[in-house]
């Protein structure tokens, strides 16, 4: 009789620490036991066993995304049909790309019941779309094309009436930013106004049930076995997100960072999870998103001095005062934070809210609370975060898309505060990997190879000294996005007693590049999940 007890062997078995082993033995979703040598596996008595010779092939802890938007990816599957890759970068570009959607007719099963077109990811820094060129190409109802960092939006005529942004009554939120003509007319271009725009898109459950799910695939296909969900813009996501994981629909480990209005309406409604929560064994309620400034493409994150083709230093989103009312309201619930920093100001003001929350640094440093993105980090900011116990989500993928630009916009004095990984792991400070999908695509191998060549696009490296190894650039993917939910101890390193969430891959630890790697199957509690 076979049990549930499988033996993978023959391999090449990832450790975090230490030369890799040969063999590991799973059983009821566990990690039982791993060795380094064929001989020891003679003394397990596994008659009854599966035994799976891998042939040589790497089988690492399950590889994962520390931050990521689902539910954007499944919208942005919907609602566009180019990849990132092949934004619009010039007006000729566009024109031609929106007039092929369109004709597509495919936009219109995009929303339910606003009918809105909206659009993702079709221009980029090289292009912005102009008004008059938005309503001549739709007209008839309300036009939102996303620049793919999703901080800048384009407007036609339609959707700025849509949002009053011309209406007398209207008061314009915080920190949005809407570029007015001399005439102070709406020109048709808004920075930072993402959830101004979630209010005039209304969906139904079914849609936001089908676009998690489309965005989910494209997760495990992937070759993910655990993402951080960064969710909850649209009114309904976070539930639909609950029935999902009770259908047991969710394949993989999801843990949700709730937008900071998703978690004051669940709170305020008193149907707010205990941090910590699971729903039907994937879905676990672990943290709060917070924005402390925009990007850096759109001159947006708050820098500590004048960016160098603008007169300003970006905005701050939270003012240290706003965020330490936000983030004792958080820490209040039990719950942790995931502050969104991209400028070195954005972290002062984080660290200062955490400085005077009135919880003291023992309790602080408990919440392990996640500085997301971690762009621009000055030298005399590392010990303020080691001392609070906060840790860095990067998304190496970034340095190769920002390179060709980022030093022509970032002012000269913060060019060594850029990207600095290599110097987070040597300070100890905890590094998880991640995507930003669908900022960039989800490629982890991409993500990983990023890391460690840290290309500029023009055949240089970018700072070489913060250079990751394979095996540090592996290990912020695996063992590193463990960290980012506070469960290093149950997975990501595979060790005996861990949960068997893991990779089979087709590499080897001795390659310096990752380049010709493939995921093969994913396992999540020792179940295959994805088979490429
Ligand atoms: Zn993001």
């Amino acid at each position: 009789m076979v049990d549930s007890t499988i033996l993978f062997h023959n391999g090449s078995v990832f450790s975090t620490e230490g030369p890799p082993d040969c063999w590991i033995l799973i059983k009821d979703g566990k990690v039982a036991a791993r060795g380094y040598s064929a001989e020891q596996i003679k003394d397990l008595n596994l008659d009854n066993a599966t035994k799976i010779d891998l042939q040589g092939k790497l089988l690492t802890p399950g590889i994962g995304d520390a931050h990521i938007h689902v539910g954007d990816v499944g919208w942005g599957r919907e609602a566009s049909v180019t990849e990132p890759k092949d934004s619009a970068r010039s007006k000729d570009d566009f024109v031609n790309l929106t007039r092929e959607y369109l004709a597509s007719e495919k936009w219109l099963t995009i929303n339910d019941t606003v009918n809105n077109f909206e659009a993702l990811g079709w221009w980029d820094e090289s292009y912005v779309p102009d008004l008059e060129t938005l309503d001549s190409l739709v007209s008839d109802r309300p036009a939102i094309f996303h620049r793919r960092c999703l901080h800048v939006m384009a407007l036609n005529s339609k959707a700025i009436s849509a949002l009053r942004l011309d209406s007398e009554e209207f008061v314009p939120p915080a920190n949005i930013e809407i570029v007015r003509d001399e005439n102070g007319k709406a020109a048709g271009l808004l920075r930072e106004g993402f959830n101004l725009v979630s209010e005039i898109r209304v969906e139904s459950s079914t849609t936001l049930k089908r676009r998690i799910i489309l965005g989910l695939e494209t997760c495990v296909k992937a070759g993910l076995t655990q993402v951080h969900a960064c969710e909850g813009k649209e009114p309904g996501l976070i539930e639909a997100w609950i029935e999902l994981a009770k259908e047991n629909k969710l394949k993989i480990r999801v843990f949700l960072s709730i937008f900071y209005d998703a978690f004051v309406d669940l709170k305020t409604r008193n149907i707010l999870p205990k941090q910590g929560v699971t729903f039907g064994d994937r879905l676990t309620f672990d943290r709060v998103k917070l924005f402390a400034d925009g990007a850096l493409g759109a001159n947006t994150a708050a820098l500590s001095k004048h960016y160098k083709q603008a007169p300003h230093s970006g905005i701050a989103l939270e003012s240290i005062e706003s965020m330490t009312f936000k983030l004792t309201e958080i820490m209040d619930q039990g719950y942790r934070a995931e502050i969104h920093v991209i400028g070195d100001r954005a972290v002062d003001n984080t660290l200062g809210g955490l400085f005077n929350s009135g919880y003291s640094i023992e309790q602080i440093r408990k919440f392990r609370h996640i500085l997301n993105h971690s762009q621009i980090i000055r030298k005399d900011q590392h010990q303020r975060i080691i001392d609070l116990g906060c840790s860095c989500s990067i998304q190496p993928q970034f340095v190769t898309s920002d390179a060709p630009w980022v030093y022509e916009s970032v002012p000269d004095e913060l060019h060594d505060a850029l990207y600095t990984w290599k110097t987070f792991l040597d300070l100890g400070i905890p590094v998880h990997g991640g995507s930003d999908s669908p900022v960039e695509e989800i490629l982890p191998l991409e993500a990983i190879e990023a890391a460690i060549k840290r290309s500029d696009g023009n055949g240089g490296t970018f700072m070489p000294a913060e250079c990751l190894t394979l095996r540090e650039a592996l290990s912020i993917f695996t063992h590193g996005v463990a960290q980012g939910v506070r469960l290093e101890n149950k997975i990501g390193s595979l060790l005996p007693g861990q949960l068997a969430d893991f990779n089979i891959l087709n590499g080897s630890l001795d390659d310096t590049s990752v380049q010709n790697w493939k995921i093969l199957e994913s396992f999540v509690e020792g179940k295959l999940v994805f088979k490429a």
